[in-house]
Parts: C-alpha cells; structure tokens; sequence
C-alpha cells in the first residue's frame, strides 16, 4: 500500500519531561504519524506543544487499557520522568492488554564522581530520616510530594526548588521557595548555594542534563548530597534517548506500511 493512503500512526506520548518535549517536536514533522502528549496536570501552566495535547489521569490501568482501544492507539511512548513509576507500571499493563506495543525512553541515572560525597536512599522518607539532628541548612529538589515528609525534621532550614509556588506548611515556617522550571546552570546553583549557605542538598536522582547543575554544584562545593534511588519499574522495551525512540517510530511506520496495515 502507498503510505500516503494509510491511516496515520495514532501515537500516544506520555510526557512530562524534557525528553517528551523534544520527541513531541520532532514527531510533529514525522508524515503520518498523529501524536497525542499526554500531561498528568501537576503544573499550572504547561510549556507550548507543537503536538495536540490531553491532560489528566486516565483512571489506572483499566481506564488506560480503555483509552488505548476507545481511541485506537497504534503505539504508546512512555516518555514520563523516571520517578513516575505508577504511569509507567499502567503503562506496561495496560499495552499488553490492549495489544499495543510500547517503548520507554529511559535516560541513564547519574554516576557518583571521585569528588562526591553521595549518601544513597531507597526513598525520599530514608534520605530525610538521614538528616543530621543538629539543625542545618538544606536545599530540597524532591519536589511538591516530599514538602509534608520534610516535616519529619522541622529542626532544619530548607530551600525548596519546585516548579509552581507554594505556602510551606507551618511546621516548616523558616523555608523559602524558590518557583523556577529548569534546566538550570551550574554556576547559577553555586551561586545560589552560597547565598543560602546551603550545607546538605536532597535529590533524586533523575538522570539527564536539566537538573544535573545542583550534583554540579555541590560536587564544587564539597557538600554531601542525600540521592534518592530510582524506583524500579518492570522490564519493557526501552531505549535511552528521544532520537533513538523516533528511529524505532520510523521503523515501525515501515513495517505497517510492508504489511499494508
Ligand atoms: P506517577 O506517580 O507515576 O503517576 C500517578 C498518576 O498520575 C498516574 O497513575 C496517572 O493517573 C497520572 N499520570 C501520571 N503521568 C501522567 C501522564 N503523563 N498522563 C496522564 N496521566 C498521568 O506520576 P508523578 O510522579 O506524580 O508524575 C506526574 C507527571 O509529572 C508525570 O507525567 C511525569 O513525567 C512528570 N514529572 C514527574 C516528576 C517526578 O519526580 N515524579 C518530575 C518531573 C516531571 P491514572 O492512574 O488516573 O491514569
């Protein structure tokens, strides 16, 4: 069949990350194939897409196995933030009842250099309960869903980094929150750390260059750094970068148009 009398490839992005913004801008060019973004809604204003986009949650791995066949997916991209651990396990699930293949961009942890001090944590809850007991100062980027577990440890003074502003809660009235969207620089996080005389940073680790700057600057600065390990997600088919996920589109799109589906 010519590819021009097919059905376009109806593929579903979910995002949320940088990685989804760059797969989104190149798939807008890719002919035949229609990309849908899907954003979970967490933040107040979404950046500009150059793909329609959904937002929401779509009500667990029945109401996305419902979605995927009502609105008949060809092929799910979960391009979702590596701590986004229940998307990606309904993602898993819900392709392999409805039938529709699916790839992972996953991009690679970051790696502890000679001059780091890391201290390694399964969770959010380890990292803080790792906190020393004397008070200090703190700078958090474990986002909005670990301010209520900073207050496991009110002694302390934090910075919290999040995307969209927030009244800290009143056990933690001594906090400043810093609204910014990354990616950030390095040498800006230096400059940030000094300012706040910023002792101890809490991260995940994400992985990728965006948020790399805070690991950057904590290695200049000798400070420790509590790291949140990832979640694990299931074994799927995954690819490390948004380039390498649109050569498997390509290919795909190849494949249906040989077969005449
Ligand atoms: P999560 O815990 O894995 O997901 C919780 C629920 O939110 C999901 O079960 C789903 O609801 C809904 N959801 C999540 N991502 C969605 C998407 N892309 N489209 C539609 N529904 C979505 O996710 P999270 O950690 O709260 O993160 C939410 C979003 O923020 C993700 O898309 C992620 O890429 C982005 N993000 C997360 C982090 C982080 O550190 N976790 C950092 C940066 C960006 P239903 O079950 O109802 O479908």
């Amino acid at each position: 069949m010519d590819a021009t009398m097919q059905r376009p490839l109806k593929l579903l992005l979910l995002g949320g990350t940088s990685e989804s913004s760059r797969f989104a801008k190149d798939a807008a060019r890719m002919p035949g194939v229609a990309t849908l973004l899907s954003l979970a809604g967490r933040t107040n204003q979404a950046a500009p897409s150059p793909v329609p986009v959904r937002v929401g949650g779509f009500g667990g791995i029945d109401g996305l196995e419902n979605y995927l066949q009502r609105e008949n997916v060809d092929v799910v991209v979960d391009a979702t933030h590596p701590f986004a651990a229940q998307i990606s396990s309904n993602a898993i699930a819900a392709c392999a009842k409805a039938n529709v293949p699916l790839i992972a961009i996953e991009r690679p942890p970051w790696e502890r250099r000679d001059r780091d001090t890391w201290s390694e944590h399964a969770t959010a809850e380890d990292a803080i309960a790792a906190l020393p007991e004397a008070p200090t100062t703190v700078f958090s980027a474990l986002g909005r869903s670990a301010i209520p577990l900073l207050c496991a440890r009110p002694q302390h003074h934090y910075v919290i980094r999040i995307v969209d502003p927030i009244v800290p809660p009143p056990e933690l009235s001594d906090t400043v929150i810093i609204s910014a969207r990354g990616p950030f620089q390095a040498e800006d996080d230096i400059a940030l750390f000094l300012e706040y005389r910023i002792a101890r940073v809490l991260a995940k680790n994400a992985g990728g260059d965006a948020a790399y700057s805070k690991i950057e600057a904590a290695r200049q600065l000798q400070l420790p750094v509590h790291m949140v390990e990832r979640p694990t997600i299931a074994k799927r088919l995954a690819v490390r970068t948004s380039d390498d996920a649109l050569a498997w589109i390509t290919h795909l799109q190849a494949s249906r148009t040989k077969r005449g589906v």
